[in-house]
């Protein structure tokens, strides 16, 4: 039974140059288990609508499980996310939370964009096919209309000129670039990134970092997870620092990066500064 992505959107597309969305994010004393590990032990956190917020943390804390669990590829155990307003996963009937069956997962899911550290890109599709996929899809734009978009954000991303190249042709800079394209492609709410230059050569990094701070600047809502403290430093409005699975600390980029109060949080920055 084919699904009308458009009409349930909340709000119809107006014209079909990709406005920057805001969404106003709230996690809320969510935790998360695998077995008896607690990955994510009573987060709460709050993401004003067009901000960037950096997460940083050493390896295992659960700030991939956090990302996930915003895109509902993680079910949370406790707690609750809701993007603007609904329910990540649920619905409210009374004062009652009910699962989401998996057809409205997957239309919330297009309200999130997610860039992973290693782009992810189908391999056997042109970079302007990457873009285009889930939007014609999902039955948000027609291939016509998709098209037209896609080459904005390939200028938006300073590609145009590799539309009809493959994947295995562009670096891995250039790669993640075009996922980003392609995130931005669905018009999301927030767009959340998982270590995106992680996997990439030292020259590189910039180019993408670059592009990121571009989308800050957009007003789009951000949430990126790494390691770059610079970037952190330049960008964000809000730090989180996460141990163990809980946020240890949290503030503007001057307090937790110049006076960090959590003694995790001075042992890592002075490991990666
Ligand atoms: P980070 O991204 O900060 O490195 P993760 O969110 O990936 O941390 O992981 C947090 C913790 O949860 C780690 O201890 C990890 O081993 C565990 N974990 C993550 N995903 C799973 C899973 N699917 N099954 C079991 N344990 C997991
Ligand atoms: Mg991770």
């Amino acid at each position: 039974e084919a699904i009308d992505y458009y009409a349930l959107r909340e709000a119809p597309v107006r014209n079909i140059v990709p406005v920057p969305a805001r969404g106003l994010i709230e996690i809320s004393n969510v935790s998360k288990f695998f077995g008896k590990h607690k990955a994510l032990d009573d987060v709460s956190l709050t993401l004003q609508p067009g901000t960037v917020t950096v997460i940083l943390g050493p390896s295992g804390s659960g700030k991939s499980t956090l990302l996930r669990a915003i895109n509902h590829l993680e079910r949370v155990d406790e707690g609750f996310i809701r993007i603007d307003g609904d329910y990540v996963g649920y619905r409210r009937k009374g004062d009652k939370l009910y699962e989401l069956k998996e057809n409205a997962i997957l239309r919330q899911r297009i309200n999130v964009g997610y860039v992973f550290q290693n782009f992810n890109l189908f391999p056997h599709l042109t970079v302007l096919e990457n873009i285009i996929e889930a939007p014609v899809v999902h039955g948000i734009y027609s291939r016509a209309q998709a098209k037209e978009v896609a080459y904005q954000l390939l200028d938006t991303v300073g590609l145009r000129h590799k539309a009809d190249a493959y994947p295995r042709h562009l670096s891995g800079g250039q790669q993640q670039r075009i996922a980003i394209a392609r995130a931005l492609a669905l018009n999301p709410k927030v767009i959340l990134f998982d270590e995106p230059t992680s996997a990439l050569d030292p020259e590189l990094v910039g180019e993408v970092l670059d592009v990121i701070k571009g989308l800050a600047d957009l007003g789009v809502t951000l949430v990126v997870v790494t390691h770059e403290i610079g970037f952190a430093r330049e960008a964000a409005d809000q730090i989180v620092f996460m141990v163990d699975g809980q946020i240890v600390e949290q503030g503007n980029a001057r307090q937790v990066l110049n006076h960090p109060q959590h003694h995790r949080t001075i042992n890592f920055l002075n490991k990666v500064l």
